[in-house]
């Protein structure tokens, strides 16, 4: 099998820098393709923390201005596999995460500070920025939506590699005003419905969507839901019309990371033959969290906190689960109103109700490892991690029927229950009764011991590694490649 080479451009990185789920999809994707005959590189903004984290690095390109602003790559390898970064002070280099400063205000040029990695991304793919052409661009998200559109209208058909854009999330868009169109250095007619315009200015997501050869999204649920305006977020109309090369792969799960049986953040490693152990970890979330020992299942929840992930009903339901004699350990960090509510709730149930404000990796794994149930109300998803990672550590996910989220649990009606193949909890709608019922449901289930077990054992028996997902990018890669 001929090798392929692909360049993936995404703002985000694990273990380099993360904020959610695109960090953990580009961080493993080059393992899971490279099976299958795909050399991957990864291309991301350099952030000080990536610096930091790459100490041997060496200059293969420079620009007197990228779009207005000195810049290097830089080439570096990480887990044994070559990794470039954007070295541009004027952009990156500054406190806060890669989408705003510590007060969680977006950065006033994140526009230019992406459509400048987005530029760099392309000139890199078309064999312009000191490596030789790769045969296709995978672009992520509106941060490196632009990178189709300058291959489209900056480079020659003829020496044009195939591009591939993915939305981890359609309700991120990358939208500027008008005004920012002269500074992209594209032509004039890109500013078109073919190109970048959007509603009057410049849509990132929306350029990539419509000069990217493929498109994919992350669950094949979700890639049914954009279709509809719901979920579409306005480009359901472009989705529909690009539907012959819309595509859904479902996201795997980097099972080195995530191995419950090796995991050194928890208390105790266990596997699905040696689930008591699991007791240690919870009692280390029980720690964490402030909370009394109880007989009910302890709900963790790990998660932004936004409208989107349905933490406004979550606070709803509180009283309800702490009536039934559940527990909540809840780690996130967002929206502050919900922040406050959760604060209160807090403080309602002590001993019944932990919080933790905050960004923190090892707890977020040792919940996974110690919760009993994981919730996750969200009112859109596209594909979801925190349920897989829940399969995989037995920690049963109570989620929405929704997207990805529909796509990767099997509900525990009595079919399933009786299969033995049950997984979790589906419910909808994302509302008081829906959650409240599924929550109702959980402690029920958690009541009978044998039964619940049957669950964890379902879920983690299931096979959510990146195996066939590795190959159906791929299997997409080079059905581009070979049609270029
Ligand atoms: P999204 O990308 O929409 O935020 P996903 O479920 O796809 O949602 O991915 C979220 C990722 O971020 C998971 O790896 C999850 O464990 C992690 N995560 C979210 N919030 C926190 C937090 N406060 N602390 C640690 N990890 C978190």
């Amino acid at each position: 099998m001929a090798e392929l080479s692909v360049l993936s451009a995404a703002s985000e990185c694990w273990p380099l820098i993360k904020t959610g789920g695109l960090a953990d999809v580009a961080g493993a994707l080059p393992a899971a393709v490279e099976p299958h005959g795909v050399a991957m590189t990864r291309f991301l903004p350099g952030y000080p923390s990536v610096l930091r984290a790459l100490p041997r690095k060496r200059t293969l390109f420079r620009y007197d201005s990228l779009l207005g602003a000195p810049a290097r790559i830089l080439a570096a390898k990480h887990d044994g596999r070559p990794l470039l970064v954007l070295d541009a002070p004027v952009y990156y280099e500054r406190d806060g995460g890669p989408y705003s400063d510590a007060m969680g205000r977006d950065w006033l040029d994140n526009g230019l500070r992406f459509a400048a990695f987005a530029k760099a991304a392309a000139d890199l793919a078309a064999g312009r920025a000191g490596l030789k052409r790769f045969d296709v661009l995978h672009a992520h998200d509106w941060q490196a939506g632009l990178a189709p559109a300058y291959l489209a209208y900056n480079v020659d058909a003829a020496k044009r590699p195939a591009s591939v854009m993915t939305i981890h999330n359609m309700a991120f868009q990358g939208w500027f005003g008008a005004d920012f169109f002269p500074r992209l250095e594209l032509p004039p007619e890109a500013f078109s419905i073919q190109g970048v315009e959007y509603h009057g200015g410049v849509g990132m997501l929306k350029a990539g969507l419509m000069q990217a050869d493929a498109i994919t999204t992350v669950s094949p649920g979700y890639a049914e839901e954009i279709r509809k305006p719901e979920f579409g977020m306005g480009l359901e109309g472009l989705i529909v019309g690009r539907q012959d090369r819309l595509h859904g792969i479902v996201n795997g799960i980097d099972t080195a990371e995530w191995n419950p049986a090796s995991d050194a953040a928890l208390a105790a490693p266990f596997t699905a033959e040696t689930l008591p152990a699991r007791s240690l970890n919870k009692r280390a979330v029980e720690d964490a969290f402030g909370l009394e020992p109880g007989e009910g299942p302890l709900f963790v929840v790990i998660t932004r906190l936004t409208w989107q992930k349905g933490m406004d009903v979550l606070l709803e339901v509180i009283d309800h689960l702490v009536g039934l004699g559940g527990r909540l350990a809840l780690l996130g960090s967002g929206d502050a109103a919900i922040e406050a509510g959760l604060h209160a709730a807090a403080g309602r149930h002590p001993g019944r109700v932990g919080i933790r404000i905050g960004y923190d990796e090892p707890l977020a794994h040792l919940m996974q490892g110690g919760g009993d149930a994981i919730l996750i109300p969200s009112r859109f998803e596209p594909c979801g991690l925190t349920q897989l990672y829940g399969l995989a550590y037995g920690c049963v996910p109570v989620v929405a029927r929704t997207g990805g989220l529909g796509d990767t649990v099997i509900d525990a009606n009595e079919a399933a229950m009786t299969a033995g193949a049950a997984t979790g909890i589906l419910f909808s709608p994302v509302n008081y009764e829906g959650l409240s019922s599924a929550i109702s449901r959980a402690v029920r289930l958690y009541g009978d011991e044998e039964r619940w077990q049957q669950m964890q054992r379902a879920g983690m028996k299931t096979d959510n590694s990146w195996g066939r997902s590795g190959q159906a990018y791929a299997a997409l890669y080079r059905q581009h490649k070979e049609q270029r």
